[in-house]
């Protein structure tokens, strides 16, 4: 809000609330979409080492995002369906399924809380009820407004201020609209058109606005007064003002309940922010069709400080993967070296389990090392200097090229550096990165697998058998069942570039 770096503190010490705008699943997420979840778990993850619990809600956006961030246009959910043989329904369960599955590639930690906004109409309502009780409401025919004019500091969060509203609102498209960047807070279907996805309101039938699903989501799950909330910049404009407020009409408070605002700067390509509304855009899947691994890309972020708008090319790619199978390649030798000893065991344990608390972890690296080899608190404070990602990897690759240190501390030093980087740095095999134009999972895993479902089915194990085939598939390996026996393919995406 600041635009200024200040001292975190959380609301309860000990434990952060984290909220953060997710994806709207009318289309796959491209890699610049995924540099904000990157972003956001990189924020998570440093926030864990630091020792802190995090309970991290992400929404997922189902209904109600315009074609424009104001109020023109059309619902991408309904536009995306018109455009296809599937309902929006159809349509936001599978695109949320393929971007959890491109978090997961990405090593992208899962937040505590998914939600999904048309799980949370009636909340809505109640809410927009509220706001309209409050005088903060009008009604057009096209469906409830909020009045922007009533709430302290409009626009503060996007440097806006009273006289340069228009900045917010470029068209004014909507008739009666009292201020040009008035919002909806409810969408009426207009007369004698349905829509696919509406539901019945005070204000008619109609849906939700998209600022007011994460106004209720966020403070459903975190409480009227939480720490961090998280979006690519672009929301910093529009739709975060609009949830601030909201949220001061709601609280019934100049304050909008969030006490920290966080934003990730665009991904560039060909000099240009990476959207699917400019129709050349990269999914995670095109840059591993490319032989590319997943954590490269990763790596390729942590390269940036998130605040800074982060240049896109193959070659830049290529030179970040090159940059971690070096890294890998070093810890390769460090764990030959080091043989299997107890530093191993207590990785090993701990798996760097998802479930498992970052602050035990570190602590069982940290207890293991012999006095001075502690790197652990030099990445602690790069990355609390606003999340210096760049001094982290340079903190990480003189941490690797340390002929002083023994390799089981390095070891130990590196472990606790991937809790906060992410890199699956102990667990991936440098050959994983050279499996150029045959990414993902090895030929001879895929043989294994075919033969345990083989023997599943003759023992009627129907169950693990599917457990099987879903976990290939996952993987992007399709299987087909022929009279001549089993046989399995790579499953190429549908191309993309069926966004607005
Ligand atoms: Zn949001």
């Amino acid at each position: 809000m600041g635009r200024s770096l200040e001292q975190f503190q959380p609301i309860v010490p000990g434990f952060v609330r984290l909220y953060s705008c997710g994806l709207t699943v009318y289309n796959y997420a491209h890699i610049g979409n995924l540099r904000a979840y990157l972003f956001t778990d990189t924020l998570r993850r440093t926030l864990q080492f630091k020792g802190y619990e995090v309970l991290h809600v992400m929404n997922i956006t189902d209904v109600g995002h315009m074609t424009s961030d104001q109020d023109e246009g059309e619902d991408k959910m309904e536009l995306a369906s018109a455009r296809s043989e599937k309902s929006p329904w159809e349509l936001s369960e599978f695109y949320t399924q393929e971007f959890k599955k491109d978090l997961q590639r990405l090593n992208i930690m899962s937040p505590s809380v998914w939600c999904k906004a048309t799980d949370h109409i009636e909340e809505m309502l109640d809410f927009a009820k509220v706001l309209e009780d409050r005088g903060y409401t009008y009604v057009l025919d096209s469906g409830l407004y909020f009045d922007t004019s009533k709430v302290k500091d409009y626009g503060r969060l996007a440097l806006i201020d009273g006289k340069d509203l228009q900045v917010g609102a470029r068209i004014e498209a909507i008739p009666g609209k009292r201020h040009p960047a008035d919002f909806a807070v409810w969408r009426r279907s207009p007369p004698g058109k349905q829509r696919l996805m509406e539901w019945m309101s005070p204000w008619g039938p109609g849906a939700p606005g998209w600022h007011l699903e994460c106004s209720v989501m966020s403070l459903k799950y975190l409480g009227r007064h939480f720490d961090i909330h998280t979006g690519g910049v672009d929301h910093r404009q529009v739709h975060h003002v609009n949830e601030i407020a909201q949220n001061q009409a709601f609280l019934n408070s100049d304050s909008s309940g969030v006490n920290i605002w966080m934003h990730n700067e665009f991904l560039m390509f060909e000099e240009e922010k990476m959207s699917k509304s400019t129709g050349h855009f990269l999914r995670l899947e095109s840059l591993i069709e490319r032989g590319f691994h997943p954590l490269s890309y990763r790596y390729f972020t942590l390269m940036a400080s998130y605040r800074k708008q982060l240049q896109f090319s193959i070659g830049s790619l290529a030179a970040a993967q090159t940059g971690l199978h070096r890294m890998l390649r070093s810890v390769a030798q460090l764990k030959e070296r080091a043989g299997h000893q107890d530093w191993y065991r207590a990785v090993e344990e701990t798996k760097f389990s998802r479930g498992a608390s970052f602050r035990v972890v570190r602590q069982l690296l940290e207890d293991g090392l012999p006095a001075g080899f502690n790197r652990a608190d030099a990445l602690d404070e790069a990355l609390s200097e606003d999340l210096n990602t760049p001094r982290a990897l340079a903190l990480l690759s003189s941490l690797l090229s340390d002929t002083a240190m023994p390799p089981a501390a390095t070891l130990r030093n590196v472990g606790s550096f991937d809790l906060a980087l992410g890199l699956n740095l102990l667990s991936t095999a440098p050959e994983e990165l050279l499996d150029q134009g045959e990414p993902g999972i090895a030929e001879a895993e895929i043989q294994r697998l075919m033969a345990e479902r083989r023997s599943a089915r003759q023992n009627r194990d129907y169950r693990r058998a599917d457990e099987i085939r879903e976990e290939l598939l996952k993987a992007g390996i399709q299987l087909k069942d022929t009279p001549e026996g089993t046989t399995w393919e790579r499953v190429l995406k549908p191309p993309t570039g069926d966004g607005e």
